[in-house]
């Protein structure tokens, strides 16, 4: 199969915190990827920007030492690498004060995209898109890139909005969730609205339910202190697994651009219940052999913060009203694994017989590891001895369907970042649905505060706490297995 590379046009991309974490692991990756590919314009540029003194050459070792890191050998070429990084600058700035701001002026370039990745902690997210309006430095067309977190909340989250927009206007901002760009979630969509085969089945008369798991195996070392004031439910629920979420959840689009489709994902947002005391599980991780528990890890000994959370959700809506939705996600799991099931409800009568059973299917999205999509069907176990009936996966991985351009899925960095170079907003965030997700995310947070929640305990490399297993069971149901 041949892989259509479109260039893109030309552009100037300044990365604020270029020399910083996620730069160096995943966006100077991800841009050399798209390099390598062909899709980088040979005059494009990317402008790293960061209070550190350095020169031209010095940001290019930098990036240089952070593609040896972070690209995989079979990757990675000496000469290409070399190209790569000669397309790179480095220039000075502090985004909360006056220095480098004008050198950064005199350093775009007319008539091309200019885009601007916000990789800095958040509180520099306001300062930096009003220095920028302020100097000039962005025009109509240009994009700017906000990283997450957006907001701790409803409050913080409008606050941030409206200091992005006294600058910007909508159709400029890019909010990035990582979620959105995977190949996988993108193929729900593909799969759900290009086909005629799931689409009237994709409802609460034939879904029994949904899960959503995104599990971690690594704890919060190293990020404790962040991390503790965030928790799974601002760190993962909020942004990630609602994504999915809306994804799963909504409407056909009238058609895919970005606003019909950030319309269907705000209307599920919005149409979410409230979720009740009883169907909301919090965990934090003990100590295992050697390894520290997450009070260890977040170096607070008081700390009620989750590492874990289950729970049940219910969307209203005629869809899915009565097919309960179960969100998953933890530090610390039997294993990583993202993935969606759509298990489907049992056949209605089994001609075989009761021993034979009813076996509903299920559709599984993987999104890591091996992203791909399986569908469990059942078939008739081969040979003779009559007609006893087996479940097999129609599977496909997209490394084996695809053969090598299945194995070399772009990242999701690689493709948000060359949408935004596009204008493309499909897969970004519009300031509404993040709102709305912190509008239903407030009250679930503030109940637990206002009783003083405390989270279940549960052992490392489990699957959680004793009560997010019971959440399924006392509805009939069972968490599929974190493998
Ligand atoms: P980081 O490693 O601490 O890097 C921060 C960068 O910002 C550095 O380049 C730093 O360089 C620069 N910086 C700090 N203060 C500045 C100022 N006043 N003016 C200009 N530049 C300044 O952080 P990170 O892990 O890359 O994270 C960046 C953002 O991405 C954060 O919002 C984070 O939440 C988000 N994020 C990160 C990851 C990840 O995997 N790392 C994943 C998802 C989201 P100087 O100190 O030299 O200025």
């Amino acid at each position: 199969m041949v892989s259509r590379v479109i260039p893109v046009d030309d552009f100037d991309l300044v990365i604020f915190g270029g020399t910083g974490d996620l730069a160096r692991r995943k966006i100077i990756p991800g841009l050399y990827r798209r390099f390598l590919a062909g899709q980088m314009p040979e005059k494009a540029r990317i402008i790293g920007a960061a209070r550190g003194e350095m020169d031209d050459a010095g940001y290019r070792k930098l990036i240089t030492d952070a593609l040896n890191e972070f690209v995989p050998a079979s990757k990675r070429d000496a000469t290409t690498i070399e190209d790569f990084v000669a397309q790179a600058h480095y220039t000075p700035i502090d985004a909360m004060g006056d220095a480098g701001w004008k050198d950064l002026a005199a350093l775009m370039r007319p008539d091309v995209i200019r885009a601007f990745y916000f990789s800095v902690g958040p509180r520099l997210f306001g300062p930096l898109a009003e220095r920028l309006h302020d100097h000039k430095i962005a025009d109509d067309d240009s994009r700017i890139v906000v990283e997450k977190p957006f907001g701790r909340d409803l409050e913080s989250a409008r606050a941030l909005n409206k200091v992005l927009a006294s600058s910007f206007d909508e159709h400029q901002i890019y909010r990035i969730d990582h979620y959105l760009g995977k190949e996988t979630v993108q193929n729900l969509m593909a799969v759900r609205f290009g086909n005629i085969l799931f689409e009237p089945l994709w409802n609460a008369q034939y879904v029994d339910h949904i899960q959503i798991t995104v599990a971690e195996t690594v704890g919060v070392g190293g990020r404790g202190g962040y991390y503790d004031k965030s928790g799974a439910m601002r760190d993962m629920i909020q942004n990630h697994l609602m994504q999915l979420l809306c994804l799963i959840a909504m409407e056909p689009p009238s058609h895919f651009d970005p606003d019909a489709v950030r319309d269907e994902k705000l209307k599920v947002i919005r149409a979410l219940d409230p979720v009740e005391r009883d169907e909301i599980v919090r965990g934090q991780y003990r100590a295992d052999d050697g390894s520290p528990s997450y009070i260890e890890d977040s170096e607070n000994p008081k700390s009620t913060t989750e590492s874990f959370i289950a729970m049940r959700v219910h969307v209203s809506n005629w869809r899915w009203k009565g097919t309960p939705i179960y969100l998953r996600t933890g530090k610390k799991l039997r294993a990583r694994a993202s993935e969606i099931a759509v298990v489907f409800k049992d056949p209605p009568h089994s001609i075989f017989g009761p021993q034979e059973g009813r076996r509903g299917n299920v559709l599984v999205i993987r999104l890591q590891p091996d992203e791909g999509m399986n569908l469990r069907v059942t078939i008739k176990e081969p040979g003779p001895g009559g007609m006893r009936l087996i479940e097999v996966p129609l599977d496909m991985s997209f490394a084996e369907a695809l053969g090598e351009e299945g194995a070399d899925i772009p990242d999701a960095y690689e493709r948000l970042i060359m949408d935004v170079i596009r204008g493309n907003q499909t897969l970004f965030m519009r300031g509404d649905e993040v709102e709305a997700a912190w509008a239903w995310t407030d009250p679930i947070i503030a109940a637990w505060e206002e009783r003083g929640d405390k989270p279940k305990p549960y052992d490392a490399g489990s699957s959680g706490p004793e009560d997010a297993l019971m959440l399924l069971h006392k509805d009939g149901r069972r968490w599929r297995e974190i493998k």
